[in-house]
């Protein structure tokens, strides 16, 4: 694979295309505006910087990956070359459903379409294309450059030559994967949701404040960041979404989603984003503190 398109150049995207510029592919980048293709890069040339800074990339290897990078806005002329898509675009239905139609219209017929979603039915997005055995997933985690877990799922329908390209490449960029049949939520957020909704619970039902139920999971569980603080570095509403997913999936109440969860991403309370969550950012995004509830 030598040419990779990625689409949506959010949070995930953009440490998408940053990972697979540094390991020598070329890589063009899609989104809506200009506006948010130049924060991408203003993003990925900071996250290259601090690499740098860690002796862990060269500044020629820095400016080679910046360089293998293009960003365009128009998505027919980014994906006439591609050899793999990586969707990456927000987290909703009918955005993914009309992607993956253009796609199937405008990307050469080898092409492997991959999505990161979080939650969406991998095996419904390969139905709106006429080669479900090239649909798959690659859900990385965020943030990208960081994490070495993609979680490959694998679709009703995916051929077995797509899912050994896809393992093959994650190996390439010094990734794990790990591979996981496509029902609700997959692996890691079937059972990460559950527990950071357990988190709200605890606190809607004033068991404990937030900085002691962070805590104690910290401490006791040894987790690298509490519950509540990683709620709000996902995104509330990104949380919320994945929760109503496994509620409907599998129509079990264990998975229905706390009202106060839902009251918060209401009001606009949306975590890290919005610099207002379980945690107050405004100050100190590095060392937010504990809202009161
Ligand atoms: P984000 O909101 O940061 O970025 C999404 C980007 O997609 C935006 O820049 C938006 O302008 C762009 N976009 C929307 N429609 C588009 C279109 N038609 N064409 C091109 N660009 C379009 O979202 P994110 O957090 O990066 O999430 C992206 C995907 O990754 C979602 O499917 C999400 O579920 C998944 N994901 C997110 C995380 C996380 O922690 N944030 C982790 C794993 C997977």
């Amino acid at each position: 694979m030598k040419n990779i398109t990625v689409i949506g150049s959010g949070t995930m995207g953009s440490g998408i295309a940053h990972c697979f510029a540094q390991y020598g592919l070329k890589v063009s980048l899609v989104d809506l505006t200009q506006e948010a293709l130049d924060n991408a890069r203003h993003k990925i040339a900071n996250n290259l910087d601090r690499q740098v800074k860690k002796e862990l990339l060269t500044i020629a290897d820095k400016n080679a990956t910046l360089d293998r990078i293009s960003f365009l806005t128009e998505l027919q002329k980014a994906v006439a070359k591609a050899d793999l898509i990586v969707e990456a675009a927000s987290e909703n239905s009918a955005v993914k459903k009309k992607i993956f139609e253009q796609l199937d219209q405008w990307a050469p017929e080898h092409c492997i379409l991959a999505s990161n979603t979080s939650s969406i039915s991998i095996t419904s997005l390969a139905s709106y294309t006429k080669r479900p055995e090239n649909v798959i997933g690659m859900h990385f985690m965020n943030p990208v450059p960081v994490m070495r877990l993609v979680e490959v799922i694998k679709g009703h329908i995916t051929s077995s030559s797509t899912l050994a390209k896809i393992e093959a490449l994650t190996k390439q960029i010094e990734k794990v994967p790990l591979i996981a049949a496509d029902y609700p939520g997959f692996v890691a957020n079937r059972i990460l949701l559950p527990m950071i909704n357990e988190a709200i619970e605890t606190l809607f039902q004033g068991v404990a404040d937030v900085a002691s139920i962070d805590e104690i999971m910290k401490l006791g569980m040894a987790h690298p960041m509490g519950p509540l603080r990683l709620a709000d570095f996902i995104g509330l509403d990104v949380c919320l979404s994945i929760l109503e997913v496994l509620h409907q999936g599998f129509g079990k109440d264990k998975y229905a989603p706390c009202p106060l969860l839902k009251n918060m991403v209401a009001a606009g309370k949306l975590g890290l984003k919005s610099k207002s969550g379980f945690y107050d950012y405004r100050d100190d995004p590095r060392n937010p503190r504990p809202m009161t509830f």
